[in-house]
């Protein structure tokens, strides 16, 4: 069930290979603060199991993104974040994706925001 990849930087940051600062963490799902955060509040949301992008998810993915997407108003919330907030996934070169493990964005606080 677990899988996951040697070569992929969000593997090892849910293996705690490389460190992150954790916000969120249950079987499946692991969610920590985006190092070059956007907002003032930028959270990564990933599964733990490798699943290298949008592009890969299925119907049989849909729980896991429901629950993944349902956890960034709580964690908004927790943060301290009142007047709103957004959630971004990018896919593929085009879609401006960097890491290739899925991951949604949750950002808010006040504005400016560095991007968007
Ligand atoms: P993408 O462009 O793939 O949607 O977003 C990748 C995000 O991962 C970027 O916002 C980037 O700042 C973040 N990121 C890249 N490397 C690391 C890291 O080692 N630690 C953390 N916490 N975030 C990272
Ligand atoms: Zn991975």
């Amino acid at each position: 069930m677990s899988h996951s990849d040697p070569n992929c930087l969000f593997c090892k940051i849910v293996a705690g290979q490389i460190p992150s600062k954790k916000a969120y963490e249950d079987e499946d799902i692991l969610a920590f603060h985006d190092i070059h955060p956007w907002a003032p509040v930028h959270v990564l949301i990933i599964p733990k199991r490798h699943i290298a992008s949008m592009a890969d998810v299925t119907e049989a993915e849909g729980a896991l993104l429901g629950r993944m997407t349902a956890l960034g108003p709580r964690l908004m919330k927790e943060l301290g974040v009142t007047n709103g907030f957004r959630h971004v996934i990018n896919t593929g070169p085009d879609g401006g994706q960097e890491v290739y493990h899925l991951h949604l964005h949750v950002m808010g606080g006040p504005r400016p925001w560095l991007k968007g």
